[in-house]
């Protein structure tokens, strides 16, 4: 199996184990590499003074048995409330650049992950009901997270599908949908940034997909994007949930490695590439 997780919550924000917990658990399966990124955005945000102390303090304990990295999950829309808070985020060691929530043109926003109710209301008074222009803008703001996030990975690409299964609002074989969609990914790529995979709704049975699509991750290894393979882990017993079914369909996609980000020689954050083959089912 994959031995490290990037996309790790905990009780810091909406997760249900602390983060000692997370670590424990991570070295009892056999990581050797473990990323925390709590949630930064309009709605949750973590106290950084003691997400900072304690992610810090648990690098520390778990030294040499689990690389421990301190990361946040920043939304795109997301504003720090003052410049402490700012610096305490330039702290951090890598960033995930995520698309929660959209803007109306009257600036407010709405989350397209909440609830089916909260997608559909927002659809309905700011788009009209008109889920390929909501799409559109979803992506249009996609296309923003690195260049105002500057992030390390591209978070849940896809996330707008987050109810598709149920509700069917999109058809995602549609140019409407996947135009933007790929318009986005390609100037990503162009960025330098890799993509993740993530099981999180995949994992909570919400889905039967994982983020990105598997039309979407074929384009991104045809337009030589790089991966990582993530949980999105909201508890313990999560940390490595998909991680199976990731690694088959990445490979189904043509994809020969993903990546792992670990601390290297000089302290700073590097990334490693980890072939996917057969060994990571044993
Ligand atoms: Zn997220
Ligand atoms: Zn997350």
């Amino acid at each position: 199996m994959l031995r490290g997780n990037f996309h790790t919550h905990t009780i810091f924000c909406d997760g249900r184990n602390t983060a000692q917990e997370m670590a424990e658990r991570a070295v009892e399966i056999g990581f050797t590499h473990l990323g925390f990124s709590g949630h930064m955005d309009s709605e949750i945000r973590m106290e950084l003074k003691e997400y900072n102390k304690e992610i810090s303090r648990l690098q520390k304990t778990f030294r040499g048995r689990l690389d421990i990295l301190r990361g946040a999950e920043l939304d795109v829309l997301f504003q720090p409330r003052d410049e402490e808070e700012a610096g305490l985020l330039e702290q951090m060691e890598y960033l995930i650049g995520s698309v929660h929530y959209v803007q109306g043109a009257d600036g407010n926003f709405f989350a397209v992950d909440d609830t089916a109710e909260r997608l559909t209301e927002g659809c309905r008074e700011h788009f009209g009901g008109d889920y390929y222009r909501l799409a559109r803008a979803y992506y249009d703001l996609e296309a923003q997270v690195c260049d105002r996030l500057h992030c390390t990975f591209i978070g849940h690409f896809d996330l707008i599908t987050r109810f598709n299964d149920d509700l069917h609002y999109l058809d995602e074989s549609d140019p409407r949908y996947y135009g933007p969609a790929l318009e986005a990914m390609e100037y990503l790529i162009s960025k330098d940034i890799p993509f993740e995979i993530n099981c999180g709704a995949y994992n909570r049975g919400r889905k039967a997909e994982l983020y990105p699509n598997r039309f979407l991750l074929k384009n991104l290894q045809e337009f030589g994007g790089e991966l990582l393979i993530n949980s999105d882990a909201h508890q313990k017993e999560l940390l490595d949930g998909g991680f199976d079914h990731a690694v088959r369909t990445a490979i189904d996609c043509g994809f020969t490695h993903t990546n792992f980000l670990e601390h290297g020689p000089d302290g700073k954050i590097v990334f490693r590439q980890v072939p996917l083959d057969g060994e990571l089912f044993s």
